[in-house]
């Protein structure tokens, strides 16, 4: 198969905003919602560990992934998943 030799004229604009996954272990019931609604793969059950409860919570496995779609947190049924936002280019100064 040929490869093709273009290049984009522009190089991809840089990522403006990064996101944190902050997941609440002992609320979370691992039913694995979450797991199955990320679009970018970032959440995973960690079978190694357990809450209170006896129950295996989500964790965040590739948390640069995350897109900030924020459908963790509307599909968590324990309200055990946020999704924050960091600004990392700075606002130009007026
Ligand atoms: S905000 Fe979206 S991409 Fe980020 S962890 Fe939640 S579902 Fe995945
Ligand atoms: S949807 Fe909520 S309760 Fe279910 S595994 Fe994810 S964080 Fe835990």
């Amino acid at each position: 198969m040929l490869r093709s030799q273009r290049k984009p004229i522009l190089p991809p604009p840089p990522a403006d905003k990064e996101y944190v996954v902050i997941i609440l272990p002992e609320q979370c019931d691992g039913c694995e919602l979450c797991v199955e609604f990320c679009p970018t793969d970032v959440l995973e059950i960690d079978m190694e560990a357990y809450n209170s409860r006896m129950l295996h919570p989500a964790i965040a496995v590739k948390p640069d992934e995350c897109v900030g779609c924020q459908q963790c947190e509307r599909i968590c049924p324990s309200v055990s998943i946020f999704v924050t936002e960091i600004q990392l280019l700075q606002e130009e100064s007026s």
